[in-house]
């Protein structure tokens, strides 16, 4: 199989990945998929349903084998119905891989040609964003800050690595508490660079 083209926004919790993935998803030639939302439009009546209320509910990960599996069906499916068009369009991924595993497991399906690294030193702004975002969004992980604090922490732990397995090459941080209209053209200017 042909590997996709693929960009990945990366950063903890509330650093506004889900925000560059959808805003850089609209554009021609960009194809955007959130892991996260992948889990929230699941019948919460079937086993994998269950799986994710259970784990982001405790602030975990869901179990790697699961995710990838959901992951692939989603992707080809959305191949399928011409929605991603891989001969032309980059996959932007959001979420996902989200720890060393899930990444050895999906090299041979992605072709990763950079990493967005939205950098937030500071813990409390993101606490803050993600209360923000529980009222607006309906997202019942964002409301508890216990579950907001372990969520980071799994972060720290589990994502946090991936920037070594990715290495200095392909990592370009940039500062996440600058507007969104700035974290974008950050990305942009770095994806023409590339060529
Ligand atoms: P955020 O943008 O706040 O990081 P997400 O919407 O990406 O949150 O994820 C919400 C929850 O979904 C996570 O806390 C986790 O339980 C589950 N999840 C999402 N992506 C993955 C993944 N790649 N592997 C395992 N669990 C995941």
């Amino acid at each position: 199989m042909k590997r996709y083209k693929t960009y990945l926004i990366f950063g903890p919790p509330g650093s506004g990945k889900g925000t560059q993935g959808t805003t850089l998803g609209s554009l021609p030639q960009f194809f955007h998929c959130a892991c996260g939302d992948v889990f929230r439009s699941l019948d919460t009546r079937t086993e994998l349903g269950q799986a994710f209320i259970y784990f982001s509910g405790k602030g975990e990960l869901v179990p790697d084998d699961l995710t990838i599996q959901l992951w692939k069906v989603r992707i080809n499916d959305c191949v399928r119905s011409h929605h991603f068009k891989p001969e032309l369009a980059a996959l932007v991924l959001d979420g996902i891989p989200r720890n060393v595993r899930q990444a050895e497991i999906m090299q041979d399906m992605i072709d990763v040609r950079k990493v967005f690294h939205l950098h937030c030193a500071d813990r409390e702004a993101l606490v803050k964003r993600l209360q923000r975002r529980a009222l607006k969004d309906n997202r019942l992980d964002d409301a508890n800050e216990e579950v907001i604090r372990e969520r980071l922490a799994t972060y720290e732990a589990l994502s946090k690595p991936l920037l070594e397995f990715y290495g200095e090459k392909l990592i370009h941080t940039i500062d996440a508490t600058q507007t969104p209209v700035k974290v974008l053209g950050e990305i942009i200017n770095a994806i023409n660079q590339e060529g």
